[in-house]
């Protein structure tokens, strides 16, 4: 925990945005939120480990979206994010933020032994340990709010703080180290195992990962895995786990094909990609897998990375026949087309793909790209404009939008949507002079200026709004 402390940018402490309620005994949600926002957003742009990978991404957000929806406070709202890093952890920051290392999703045995920690993590949202711990350890709790706090004030302000990165590891790591007290674990176990059974997962892989990460504590002693340091597990957790899977009547849960997916492809990305495509060449060929279609994704996946577009398309196909739909199938597949120089075709798996997954966001975003690699930046244009209209805050399709604009030479709704996409993420500065620039860009028509002259007079009331709260 000294490390934390030893932070160095204390004289900052002064600029802090105001926390709103954080001085007081108790968080409030809303300041949770506030904060787990910015710390994402921070996380997003700054944090090298952050994996930007919306397939990866929209998967954990579909596994643990189902478990938000069972647990039981279900409106907190919940928004998981992988981040690339083998140890095996995961960890909730405050407001319903949980990020999960890919270590963690690659040593889990089954879909339910994953769902079981993101159900654990759920809990201590829903619980509000986070805020109960930090006012626990009253000494810390300062000291850890400054550090988020930090982490505000680098994401607000639109000046390249050179600690901002730090910043927000330092707060990540606050939420890595918070170690939760055996009062809390035990109100986790028991909330997250009624979670798991009511969204349907094997409630058996609970105990089961947990004795599993106890017998490499007993093993590595030192190299214990992170998330024990945090989440302290004894024996007694274990039996208390087993004693509640008594009273459940036994099912069979089988995985989803997409656990399989995600895992297949977090390995074919992984190291070498000679010993990727070899280690997955080696398990087709012996047949050694829990999904033949998984594997052979995986494969195509190596092979992808290896520009052997021929031999990736030969894999998916094997993977079509032996009737696998998955999305991520179909960006392979489209990938290995347009690598192959047929873009006309690979562009059409892709429109057939999201008529068939109309809001998978990872294909959409892949389909855009692909568009602009192609120069059909009208195409890219309208179909980021088609899909945020069911979903307006997507950065992810501000940025294909404000692309496709730069690129058919219209700076300034580039520079007007740039601006959305900043203040989107609460980065009202940056919004402003972005649409400063748009404002003085040549090329916008009377309707256009007036609209982001409208627009820019909003923001700057916020900013001001802003800027007085945070010297209240
Ligand atoms: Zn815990």
């Amino acid at each position: 925990m000294a490390g934390v402390l030893a932070f160095g940018s204390l004289q900052a402490a002064n600029d802090l945005p105001e926390l709103g309620e954080a001085a007081s005994e108790e968080l409030s949600l809303a300041a949770e939120k506030r904060i787990g926002q910015q710390i994402m957003n921070d996380i997003r742009w700054r944090e090298p480990s952050y994996l930007d990978d919306p397939e990866i991404e929209g998967y954990l957000n579909q596994l643990g979206g189902r478990l938000a929806a069972a647990c039981s406070d279900p409106g907190i709202g919940f928004y998981f994010f992988p981040i690339n890093d083998p140890t095996i952890n995961a960890f909730a920051m405050p407001g319903g933020f949980i990020g999960v290392h890919t270590g963690l999703i690659l040593a889990a045995q089954s879909e339910s032994e994953l769902a079981s920690v993101l159900a654990h993590e759920i809990a201590h949202v829903t619980q509000r340990h986070i805020a109960r711990q930090l006012q626990r350890e009253k000494q810390m709790s300062m000291a850890s709010l400054l550090v988020m706090g930090l982490a505000l004030l680098a994401a607000r302000s639109n000046t390249q703080m050179a600690s901002a990165a730090m910043a927000s590891s330092q707060a990540g790591s606050i939420q890595a180290q918070l170690s939760f007290s055996r009062q809390f674990e035990r109100e986790a176990d028991r909330m997250g195992f009624e979670t798991l059974q009511k969204a349907g997962f094997d409630v058996r892989a609970m105990s089961g990962f947990f004795q599993r990460l106890l017998r490499a504590t007993q093993v590595y002693e030192n190299n214990a895995p992170v998330y024990l340091r945090t989440h302290p597990l004894n024996v007694e957790r274990i039996s208390d786990m087993q004693n509640r899977e008594q009273r459940v009547r036994y099912k069979q849960v089988p995985d989803g094909l997409d656990f399989h997916f995600v895992r297949a492809k977090l390995r074919a990305l992984k190291g070498n990609v000679g010993d990727a495509v070899k280690d997955f060449q080696v398990l087709v060929q012996d047949r050694k897998y829990p999904s033949e279609a998984a594997s052979r994704y995986g494969l195509a996946i190596a092979l992808l990375r290896q520009r052997d577009w021929a031999g990736a398309e030969q894999q998916v196909l094997a993977a079509k026949k032996l009737r696998a739909a998955s999305p991520m199938l179909e960006r392979a597949y489209a990938e290995s087309r347009i690598g192959q120089g047929d873009a006309i075709g690979g562009l059409k798996i892709y429109q057939e793909a999201i008529a068939r997954h109309p809001h998978n966001a990872a294909l959409v975003y892949a389909y855009g790209d692909a568009l602009i690699a192609q120069q059909r930046f009208n195409e890219s244009l309208k179909l980021a404009e088609e899909q945020l209209r069911f979903a307006p805050r997507d950065i992810r399709l501000h940025h294909l939008l404000a692309r496709s604009y730069a690129a058919l030479g219209r700076a300034s709704q580039n520079h007007r949507i740039m601006a959305e996409s900043y203040a989107l993420q609460g980065q009202t500065l940056a919004a402003i002079e972005q649409l400063e620039l748009a404002q003085h860009a040549p090329d916008a028509n009377f309707y256009e200026q007036s609209v982001i002259d409208a627009r820019l007079r909003e923001l700057k009331r916020r900013r001001l709004e802003e800027e007085k709260e945070k010297y209240r």
